[in-house]
Order: structure tokens, then C-alpha cells, then sequence
């Protein structure tokens, strides 16, 4: 039942995440991993690191022709997004129109399908990157007309 679920979801967490390495000499993050720091050489201390999976668009381009698999999603957004920790990475941007897509705009990771397969019906799962939805609280923290049922009835 709900711990079946739980117990997939463990299993298959650590594909979901955005896991690369760090460089603790010089506190640099790269993504995809990399062995060696390129600044460090030698001095390189690389150990796993979870990306937060937040950054913001740092450029982007729209896909109009979408090439064979992509059939069913196109046009799309590929961006190159700036992870929080500063690492760039190339990733498409969903759950928005590819031309309300800002640079600058605050993303996320989250997990979808790539592609798939037609002849074989294999489809693909990876991360992708979408924008992240507006904090309600902080939009009320400016406290605009809350309600309209104020005491504003003068005489
Ligand atoms: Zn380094």
C-alpha cells in the first residue's frame, strides 16, 4: 500500500536528483559530476553533492523543429539554467509558454519525460526545469487591499 509507494520512491529518489560532485579545496559545484577539479588539479577534494534543484534562467532558446521522439511536445524551451550554487547546466523548460520564459526567472527541477521511443515504446525520464510558482505569502507580505469588506463606510 502507502509504504509499497514509499519504498519505490526511496528506491528511485536518488535518479530524481540533481547529483553531482563538489571540489571542498575550492568549494566549487559541478554538475554533470566531475573526478577532478579543473581549478584544483592535483588538490582537487572531490565528495557527492545534492544540488538544491533551484537556480534561475540564465539564457534560453525555443525549439520549433523538434527532432524525432520530441514529436509530442514541441515547440520547447531549452535554457541554460544557474543553479543556486552557481554550476550551469542545459535543460528544458516546461509548464510555461516558451515565450513568457524570462532570463532571470526563478526555476526548479522536477522529473519528466525526455522522450520516447516509437518503435520500441520506451520512454524516457530525466529532470527538466520549470518556473517556480510565485510565493503567495511574500505577495501579501506588501499588504494590499486584503479584503473588501473593510470599515471604509464614511458617514
Ligand atoms: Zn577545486
Amino acid at each position: 500500500m502507502s509504504e509499497g509507494l514509499a519504498l519505490h520512491w526511496r528506491l528511485i529518489q536518488p535518479r530524481y536528483n540533481l547529483v553531482g560532485t563538489k571540489c571542498i579545496n575550492c568549494d566549487e559545484h559541478f554538475f554533470p559530476p566531475r573526478n577532478l577539479c579543473p581549478t584544483c588539479r592535483r588538490k582537487s577534494k572531490i565528495e557527492g553533492f545534492k544540488f538544491s534543484g533551484k537556480g534561475k534562467v540564465y539564457t534560453f532558446s525555443v525549439i520549433h523543429a523538434a527532432p524525432t521522439g520530441f514529436e509530442f511536445q514541441k515547440p520547447y524551451a531549452v535554457a541554460i539554467v544557474e543553479l543556486e550554487e552557481g554550476t550551469m547546466l542545459t535543460t528544458q523548460i516546461v509548464d510555461i509558454e516558451p515565450e513568457l520564459i524570462e532570463i532571470g526567472m526563478p526555476v526548479e527541477m522536477t522529473f519528466r519525460k525526455i522522450m520516447a521511443d516509437n518503435d520500441a515504446g520506451i520512454i524516457r525520464y530525466g529532470y527538466k526545469f520549470r518556473p517556480i510558482k510565485k510565493d503567495l505569502t511574500a505577495a501579501k507580505r506588501d499588504k494590499g487591499p486584503a479584503k473588501k469588506k473593510s470599515k471604509k463606510k464614511k458617514s
